[in-house]
Formats: structure tokens, sequence, C-alpha cells
């Protein structure tokens, strides 16, 4: 199938010709028709399956048509839940609408300052993009006509709700008029999304489009068991001096974190920055535009801040820390692997959160494989269970992040004692067997092995390309 197939006003068709895009994603294929008929819709998609398109396309194909109503009010409203993801949206929505005239649109997200945002308010702009909070600021002050909005977007509304915007959102809506479309996007349709859901769209068409592990066939995951901090420092030196890696994102637990990371990559060498949702906006977009020239390689980024990134140069997720819900870490891994590359996603994992990793595999119906560094492997056999006993006092897990909580099931599911299953194929005995003499055991059962600093520099490099 092809674009033009697809209904979309001759306008949008000539822009999209510059973008490169040859046929649509299944989610165009299945939501831009349904949209441009007027349904409202509830969307199941992941990021990277070309979301974003699916609900801008039609929403400019409406704006190629003067409006019928009255006003200079926007015609279409996308709400995001970062300020990242909503540049994101802006930028596509420019390359898609350039052919439109005078096509304006507005990003107001929070952590901009207000005045750039009044002078493009000042202007009237067609296409709003915004996030609850900062649009609730502009609301207040009374600047803004929604009385001929037409289309209402609730890009990533799993996050959005996630992120505890539910009453922001419900605050907006009421504003909006009756009369208009909704596009609801969300990587889960279920329990709370599905309240919103049905409270703000009308006779819906619900589309699921394939399985998240449709999405992510093009990218590699891996999973590295670690003992401590140490440890995950080594394995990620290694990971990064790799030939094979042209850009990284590490996602850490906490800002604070990410920042220390970075400070510490770059005292070895490496071009690296932070980016987190304490930076103030004009840092974090020069932050981007640096990974984006190519300028930065290492990216050391929380969740939060790396939402809608979409740089095709990177060719690695690296989860320093482990994401701590299965959603999360969809997104994360969705960073690499853009634009039809091919990706690999490290998970740095303690033997205490594989409960967290039996909750990915299950979200995304996807194995991820255990893996090994050679001369780097964990003291802690993935196959047996961390019971506290079995170590005594030694806990090789007590040096988990601060601010890295585990969701309390997922931390104790597996601490029960029970032997391992061999389900997925994450804790594949081969990957273990020959690894090296480092899996010798100690009277305690323990490996006989130690990280000592100089061992990951004299190391043999891993079987594949990191
Ligand atoms: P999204 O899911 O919206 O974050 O989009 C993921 C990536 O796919 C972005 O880099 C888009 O530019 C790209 N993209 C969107 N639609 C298409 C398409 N039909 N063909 C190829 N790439 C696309």
């Amino acid at each position: 199938m092809s674009f033009a197939e697809l209904g979309l006003h001759p306008l949008v068709l000539k822009c999209l010709e510059t973008t490169g895009y040859t046929t649509p994603t299944e989610v165009q294929r299945q939501a831009v028709p349904a949209a441009l008929d007027g349904h409202d819709l509830l969307v199941s998609s992941h990021t990277g399956s070309g979301k974003t398109a699916a609900f801008l396309l039609p929403s400019l194909h409406r704006l190629a048509q003067p409006s019928a109503l009255p006003g200079n009010g926007p015609r279409v409203l996308v709400l995001c839940p970062t300020r990242e993801l909503a540049l994101q949206v802006q930028k596509q929505a420019m390359i898609y609408g350039a052919g439109l005239r005078k096509l304006r649109t507005v990003c107001l997200v929070g952590g901009a300052p207000f005045g750039p945002q009044f002078q493009a308010l000042r202007h009237h702009p067609e296409v709003m993009i915004a996030t609850p909070g900062r649009l609730i600021d502009h609301l207040e002050r009374g600047r803004i006509d929604f009385s001929r909005l037409e289309v209402l977007v609730l890009d990533e509304a799993d996050r959005m709700l996630d992120m505890g915007f539910i009453e922001d959102i419900e605050h907006i809506v009421a504003r909006l008029p009756q009369s208009r479309q909704t596009l609801l996007f969300s990587a889960t349709l279920d329990g709370m999304v599905g309240r919103i859901a049905a409270e703000m769209t009308r006779d819906a068409r619900r589309i699921e489009v394939a399985s998240h592990a449709a999405h992510k066939a093009n990218i590699d995951q891996r999973l590295l068991f670690t003992d401590d901090v140490g440890h995950k420092h080594k394995l990620l030196d290694v990971l990064l001096r790799d030939v094979g890696l042209s850009q990284a994102v590490v996602f850490t637990a906490t800002k604070k974190s990410a920042e220390e990371l970075s400070e510490t990559l770059r005292e070895q060498g490496f071009a690296a920055a932070a980016l987190h949702g304490d930076m103030p906006q004009h840092k974090r977009n020069r932050t981007l535009q640096r990974l984006r020239d190519g300028q930065t390689r290492v990216l050391v980024a929380t969740d939060v801040a790396a939402r809608g990134i979409d740089v095709a140069g990177i060719s690695h997720v690296i989860n320093f820390d482990a994401p701590r819900q299965a959603e999360d870490y969809v997104h994360r891994i969705g960073r690499t692997g853009r634009a039809g590359r091919a990706g690999i996603a490290v998970t740095f994992v303690h033997g205490r959160e594989r409960g967290l990793i039996r909750d990915i595999e299950r979200y995304t119906g996807q194995a991820v494989r255990v893996d090994v560094i050679p001369g780097l492997e964990p003291m802690a056999r993935a196959d047996r269970p961390f019971a506290k006993p079995r170590f005594g006092k030694g806990k090789p897990w007590q040096d988990k992040p601060r601010g890295a909580p585990l969701r309390d099931h997922t931390a104790q599911r597996r601490d029960d004692g029970r032997p391992g299953e061999n389900r997925s194929g994450w804790q594949d005995e081969r990957r273990w067997g020959p690894a090296s003499n480092a899996l010798a055991r100690q009277p305690d059962g323990r490996p006989a092995r130690d990280h000592a600093p100089a061992r990951h520099d004299t190391r043999p490099r891993g079987r594949q390309s990191w």
C-alpha cells in the first residue's frame, strides 16, 4: 500500500516525498484511513512504530482545508508526556506540514521560558503541541481559544497517566469542543487508559498494531548479570569501547546518578553528556542537538528525559540501572534501532532483579538473552536463586544504586529460593559454561573470582560485536 492510497491530501503527500518514506507503517495503514473518516481512535502502538505520523498526517490533511469555524485558535492539539517528545512531534509536524500554506505550530512545554511561547501564540498557530502542566499555565492566563479545535491527540497516554497528569488532562479536555475528534495513542489500552478513553472518546475505533515483539525485531536484546556498581562500570567501559558502537544512550535510575556517571565517563575520555529533568530546557535542547550532530557519543539519561529521542546514530542502549517497569524498558530500548536500522540493547541486572526481567519478557513477548563478557563474568551464577543465606553477610546486591527502587513484587519474587526456570532462555546456561575459570567455586559455593581493576583491560573481546 502506498501513502496515496491512504487518501491523504496531495499537499501532505508532496511533503511526504521529502521524507523518503516509501510505504506506510502498520499503524499508519490502519490509523490514517480511520482518522480521515472522522472516527475517534484508540491506538495501541509503540515508539518506533511510526505513530507520530499516524496522527499527524490525518490532522494535517484537515488543515489543508480552511476551517469552517470563525476564530483563530488552534485546530489541532497534541498532548505529550514530556518536553522532548513534544519537541519531536513539533519537528515532525513541520516536516509533514511544510507544504501547507503558512502552517504555524507552537510547542508549549514546561522548563522553557514563557516569553517565546507568548510570542508564538500571538501568531495564532493551527497546531499546538503541549505538555499538560504548561498548557494549563497558559489556559489560566486566558490566552488560548479552543473554540475551533478539530482534533485532540493524546500521545503516549499511558505515560501521561503514569506521570500523574490525569487531572490536568481532564481539566484541559473539559475546555475543548465536544465536536472534536480524539485520537488516543498508548502502549496499552488497559486499566486507567481504558477509563479515560471511555470518558474522552466517542464510538472510538480500537486499533491494536502488532505485538511489542514485532516492533523490536531489529533490536538485539541482551542481559548482563552484574555483581555490584564496580562491576557495572567495568562492563560499561568494555561496551563503550566497542568499535561497533557509534552512539549510545545509557540509562540511570536517578538524575544524580546520570550526572555522576556522565562526569566519570568524561573523565575517562568519552564524549559523554547527561540529560535529565532538572536541566533547564535550553541546556537539554543543546545536549540533544550535540547528540544529533554526533558530537556527543554517550548520552547518560533518565527515563523521562530520554522520551522522544529520535537519533538514527544510536546503535546501543545500555540500561546501567535496570528500568523499574516493563513499559520503561520498551521505551528505553526504542531509542536504538531507529529509522529501520539494527540496534543493540544491553541491560545490567543484578540477580535480585530477575523478577523484573520476567515482567519485561512477559510484556514484550520476547526473551532477553543472557550474555557474558569474557573476563567480566558475574561472581554469582544467573541460574541460582539469590537467597540471602547463600551469601551470608556479603550481600553483593547491597550496593544497588540508591534511588533505584525495584517494584517490591519484582524484587521479592525471586528471593524465595525457587530454582530458576528456563522458560524463555534468559538463563541460558550455554553462555556460562566455557566462559572461564572465573566460575570455579569457592567452598561456600561462590565463584572464585573478583573484579580486579586491571582485569578487563586484558580481557579477550566478546564473541560478537557489542
Ligand atoms: P515514531 O514511532 O513516531 O517515534 O517514529 C519512529 C521513526 O520512524 C521516526 O524516525 C520516523 O521518522 C520514522 N517513520 C515514520 N513513518 C515512517 C515510514 N512510513 N517509513 C519509514 N520511516 C518512518
